[in-house]
C-alpha cells in the first residue's frame, strides 16, 4: 500500500488540473491513480483509448519534485505532445532520433538543471549508455511507460526496445513507475507486469465499454462500394479512418474515394516520412478528412471527432480491432465502427500465419488471436458484450447493448441446444470411455455414422453417439463446431486442433443451458447452381488468388488441425 497522501498534495493535483489543463474535474479513476503515484506507489493502468491516461502521469510529474520521464513509442507525435504541453506552460522536452545534436544537448542541459517537468524518451534511447548517464545527472520524479503493451510479446504491437525498460527499475528502484495501456486482456496484463517487474504495482482497470461507438460487422462483397455507400448514407462530411491490410490497397482505396469526390489521404510505412507527417497533420487539423491507412497509423492520435473507423480487412486480433476502433468518438458523440469480413480474409490471414517467420509457439499465438477475432465476427450475441467479455468484463447473458448490429438487427438463429449436446457428448464420451481426443472431422464423422477407415480403425462405430446426428449435414455440423468454439462452449487444443470441453460445456451437457446458433448463410455450391457464374463468385467472396487455395482447402480432409483452424470457421459454410 502507498503511504497516505497529504491533503495539500491532493488539492495540488486538482489545482494543477484546473489551473494548468483547464478542466473542472477528474475523469473515472484519474484522481485515484494520480494520488497513488504522488504518494510514491507503482501503478499499472488499463484504460480505453481516449480515457485520459496522459494526465495520470503528467499531473504527478508536476506535483512531485524532479522530472517525470515518459517512455513512449510515438516518436512522430512527441513534437506535438510537447508543443501542447508547452502551450499550457508545462516545461516539457523530448529526446529522439529526429533531433540534431544541438537540439538534443539543449534538452539534456535543461534536464540536468531541473528546468523540465516532463521529458519524453523514445524507447531506442534506453539502449544507450549516454541516456543512463544523463538520467543519473538529474532528478527523476517518476517513470511513465506509455503504450506499455509494446513490451508484451503476446500482444499485437511488440517493440523489442521496450524490453530494455526493466533496466530502469534495476538502476532506479526507488523511483515510482506507472505503466499505461489501452490493451487489457489478462494475458497481456500479466506479461506487462512480469516484464516490467511491476510486482507491487496497484492495478487500475477502467471499464472498456465505449457506449457511443456502434459496432457493426458486415459480410464483405464489394468492399470499396460498400464503404462508399456507408460514407454517403451515414457519414457525409465526417472525418474518419479506413484501415486496409496492404499498402497497395491503401493507395487504391484512397484514390477511389477521391475519384468519387470524398477527400481522403493515404498513410502507410512505405510513404516517405515527410508525406506521412504532412498527411497526419492535415488529418488532425482539417475537418472532414478521411485517412486511409495501414495499422501503422493511429496510435496516440488524439482527434476527438473521428466519426467512424472502418476496417476493409480483418484485423489480426481483437486487441488490435478494439484499439483501432477506439479511435472513433473520443468526444463521446455517436460514432461507427464498421468492419467488412469475408472468406478471403481468413484464407489470407491463415496463410500469412503459416508462412510467418518465428517458431511454432509464435504461430500458434497468432492463430489464437485470429480465432478470437473470428469468434467476434461469427457471434449471434451482442458484439459489445462479446468484446467486453474478451477484455475480462463479463456482462450478464442476454443483456444486450442496443447499439451494435446484432442487437439492432438480430441475425436469424435457431435452437442449437440438442445439436450442441450431441456434439459435446461425443467429445465427452471419447474422452471418458476411450481416453481419446480428436479433431472436428472425426467427431462429425462419428455423429453422421460414417464408417470411414479412421472410424473403423479406432472402433468408433461402437460408440453410443455413433450415427446419432444424421439430422444435420456435414457442413452444418462444422458450422456448429465453429460457433461453439466462438461461444467458448467448446475448446481446441494442441497442434492437431483436438476438441476439448470447457468449463461452460458442462452447462450445456448437464444443466440444459440453451444454445442459439446463427443460421448458416447459403452454401456456395447451392448458389452456383441457381445463379449465373459471375454471381456465384461474388457469393463465395474470393479474390482470384484465393480461389485455388479455397478449392484446395475444401477438398482437403487429412489434417484435423487445419480442418479446425481454417476451414472450421469459414470454409465449410
Ligand atoms: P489516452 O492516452 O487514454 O488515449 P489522452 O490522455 O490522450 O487519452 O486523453 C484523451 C483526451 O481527453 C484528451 O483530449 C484530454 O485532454 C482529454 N481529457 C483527459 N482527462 C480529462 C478530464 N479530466 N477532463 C476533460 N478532458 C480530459
Ligand atoms: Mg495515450
Ligand atoms: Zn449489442
Amino acid at each position: 500500500m502507498a503511504s497516505p497522501v497529504v491533503p495539500s498534495e491532493v488539492s495540488n493535483a486538482l489545482e494543477v488540473l484546473t489551473r494548468v489543463f483547464g478542466y473542472d474535474s477528474f475523469r473515472g479513476s484519474q484522481q485515484e491513480i494520480i494520488d497513488h503515484l504522488i504518494g510514491g506507489g507503482d501503478a499499472l493502468v488499463l484504460m480505453p483509448t481516449g480515457g485520459g491516461k496522459s494526465l495520470c502521469y503528467q499531473i504527478p510529474a508536476l506535483v512531485r519534485d524532479g522530472v517525470g520521464v515518459v517512455i513512449s513509442p510515438l516518436i512522430a507525435l512527441m513534437q506535438d505532445q510537447v508543443d501542447a504541453l508547452q502551450a499550457v506552460g508545462v516545461r516539457a522536452g523530448f529526446l529522439n532520433s529526429t533531433q540534431d545534436s544541438y537540439q538534443r544537448r539543449e534538452v539534456e542541459t535543461a534536464f540536468v538543471e531541473g528546468k523540465l517537468d516532463l521529458l519524453y524518451l523514445a524507447p531506442e534511447r534506453l539502449k544507450l549508455d549516454a541516456t543512463m548517464r544523463l538520467l543519473d545527472r538529474g532528478e527523476v520524479s517518476l517513470f511513465a511507460i506509455d503504450e506499455a503493451h509494446c513490451v508484451a510479446q503476446w500482444g499485437h504491437d511488440f517493440r523489442p526496445d521496450y524490453l530494455e525498460l526493466s533496466a530502469l527499475h534495476e538502476r532506479w528502484p526507488d523511483v515510482p513507475r506507472i505503466a499505461l495501456t489501452a490493451t487489457a486482456t489478462d494475458a497481456t496484463r500479466q506479461e506487462i507486469a512480469t516484464r516490467l517487474q511491476l510486482v507491487e504495482a496497484r492495478h487500475f482497470v477502467s471499464s472498456f465499454d465505449r457506449p457511443n461507438i456502434q459496432y457493426r460487422i458486415a459480410s464483405k462483397k464489394e468492399p470499396k462500394r460498400q464503404l462508399l455507400e456507408l460514407l454517403r448514407s451515414e457519414h457525409a462530411g465526417d472525418a474518419g479512418i479506413v484501415y486496409c491490410l496492404s499498402r497497395a490497397s491503401v493507395e487504391k482505396t484512397a484514390d477511389f474515394l477521391v475519384e468519387n469526390g470524398i477527400p481522403a489521404l493515404p498513410y502507410h510505412a512505405g510513404l516517405d516520412s515527410r508525406t506521412r507527417a504532412r498527411n497526419q497533420s492535415r488529418f488532425l487539423r482539417e475537418d472532414g478528412l478521411i485517412m486511409v491507412a495501414t495499422i501503422a497509423f493511429g496510435m496516440g492520435i488524439d482527434k476527438p471527432d473521428v466519426r467512424f473507423v472502418v476496417h476493409l480487412d480483418l484485423p489480426k486480433s481483437v486487441e488490435g480491432y478494439y484499439q483501432e476502433t477506439g479511435r472513433a468518438g473520443r468526444d463521446g458523440l455517436p460514432s461507427t465502427a464498421w468492419l467488412a469480413y469475408g472468406l478471403q480474409d481468413v484464407v489470407q490471414q491463415r496463410r500469412m500465419i503459416d508462412t510467418s517467420e518465428g517458431d511454432d509457439a509464435y504461430r500458434r499465438r497468432l492463430g489464437i488471436h485470429l480465432d478470437a477475432m473470428l469468434a467476434l465476427c461469427e457471434t449471434v450475441e451482442c458484439r459489445r458484450g462479446q468484446l467486453l467479455a474478451y477484455f475480462g468484463q463479463p456482462v450478464d447473458a442476454g443483456q444486450a447493448c442496443g447499439n451494435c448490429d446484432t442487437c439492432l438487427t438480430p441475425p436469424e438463429s435457431w435452437d442449437g441446444t440438442v445439436a450442441a449436446q450431441k456434439l459435446l457428448s461425443a467429445v465427452y464420451r471419447l474422452r471418458r470411455e476411450r481416453g481419446q481426443k480428436f479433431g472436428a472431422g472425426q467427431i462429425v464423422d462419428i455423429l453422421l455414422g460414417k464408417t470411414t477407415d479412421k472410424v473403423r480403425q479406432h472402433g468408433h462405430d461402437s460408440l453410443t453417439v455413433f450415427g446419432k446426428g444424421t439430422e444435420l449435414k456435414d457442413l452444418e455440423w462444422r458450422g456448429v463446431v465453429r460457433q461453439l468454439l466462438a461461444q467458448q462452449l467448446l475448446g481446441v487444443e494442441g497442434d492437431y486442433g483436438t476438441l476439448v470441453l470447457t468449463d461452460a460445456s458442462s452447462q450445456v451437457l448437464f444443466e440444459s443451458r440453451q444454445v442459439r446458433l446463427r443460421r448458416e448463410p447459403e452454401r456456395p455450391a447451392r448458389a452456383a447452381r441457381t445463379s449465373k457464374p459471375s454471381k456465384s463468385k461474388a457469393t463465395i467472396d474470393l479474390t482470384p488468388e484465393a480461389t485455388p487455395v479455397f478449392e484446395e482447402l475444401r477438398s482437403w480432409r487429412g489434417n484435423a488441425a487445419r480442418e479446425l483452424g481454417l476451414p472450421a470457421y469459414v470454409i465449410f459454410h
